[in-house]
């Protein structure tokens, strides 16, 4: 069936109509406007005025800037989350 040669076509490319991004697959440039462009950082830091789009830039920023390694204590087991046991 001829519809297969289609794999054999240049790559479409999927640019970002409100920044300069391009995306490879449709699926990407999605996303990216889903959650990245156009869209507020939604995670902000409570101790500075830090904001963020990405949780893992914040976990980053606030490991790095307000965390220091000394203060961590490794004692205990390493739950993030439901503090309340
Ligand atoms: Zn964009
Ligand atoms: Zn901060």
């Amino acid at each position: 069936m001829e519809i297969f040669r289609l794999v054999n076509y240049p790559k479409t490319m999927y640019p970002c109509r409100n920044c300069n991004k391009v995306y490879s697959y449709h699926s990407s440039l999605a996303r990216h406007l889903k959650h990245e462009c156009g869209v507020d950082p939604k995670f902000h830091c409570p101790l500075c005025s830090y904001r963020t789009k990405h949780r893992s830039s914040l976990n980053t920023h606030l490991n790095n800037r307000h965390i220091k390694p000394a203060d961590r204590d490794f004692t205990k087991p390493s739950r993030t989350s439901n503090d309340g046991e």
